[in-house]
């Protein structure tokens, strides 16, 4: 039953919170298993993996938490292209095994952005964990190891990811990842939503 107002702005949820908590424990372990006898660095990237990377890193042995911020959106739901650096590091990250926690990752430029910045800085090892896969969004070839769901070329919200209304970043504290309702989306950008995709989970 719907006791938020924000739940109203959305369409369709694509990944429940149910379904969200079991894609963290399986990545989560599998990270556990991965890096066992090693003590990694967990990059989470602000703000969006914030959620994500707090659910996964419940299921590891020792790691370290870092958090690292770059910028590619601009606020809008289409990418500008270019990336730079928000907020850096704050721990040395050479001879680390790195994994990177992403909400998502969709044109691959800003992971491909923080990939070089690491092995720059000598890690000895950079993997990444990202809640969403938009593997149709790439412009620059990136992998992503450890997957929660892959999402179809849609533009999502929740369980971190936001969307701006007014200058003010929106439903990053829903609990689960959906697609906002067109009347939400500002005029200009409602032709850019597919909201006839069909969830593949
Ligand atoms: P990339 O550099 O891979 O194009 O973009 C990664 C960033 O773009 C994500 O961390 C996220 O902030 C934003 N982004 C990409 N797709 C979506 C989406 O569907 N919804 C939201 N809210 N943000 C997105
Ligand atoms: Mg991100
Ligand atoms: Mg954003």
């Amino acid at each position: 039953m719907s006791v938020f107002k924000m739940d109203n702005d959305i369409e369709r949820v694509l990944y429940s919170q149910e379904a969200i908590a079991e894609a963290a424990k399986r990545v989560g372990q599998q990270l556990a298993h991965d890096y066992e006898n090693k003590t990694p660095i967990i990059l989470v990237v602000l703000k969006g993996a914030a959620l994500w990377a707090v659910d996964v890193m419940r299921y590891m042995e020792y790691t370290e938490v870092e958090f690292i911020n770059v910028s590619s959106y601009n606020g809008g739901i289409t990418s500008s292209g270019e990336v730079s650096l928000v907020t850096d590091i704050q721990s040395d990250v050479n001879n680390r095994d790195v994994i990177i926690m992403e909400d998502i990752v969709d044109t691959g430029r800003s992971l491909k952005f923080m990939k070089e910045l690491l092995v720059q800085r000598g890690a000895n090892s950079v993997k990444t964990a990202s809640l969403l896969d938009k593997k149709e969004g790439r412009v620059v070839e990136e992998d992503v190891e450890y997957i929660g769901f892959d999402v179809p070329k849609a533009f999502v919200v929740g369980y971190g990811l936001d969307y701006s209304v007014n200058g003010k970043e929106l439903y990053r504290n829903l609990p689960y990842v959906g697609i906002l309702k067109k009347e939400v989306y500002a005029p200009e950008h409602a032709n850019l939503v597919d909201h006839e995709i069909t969830p593949t989970h």
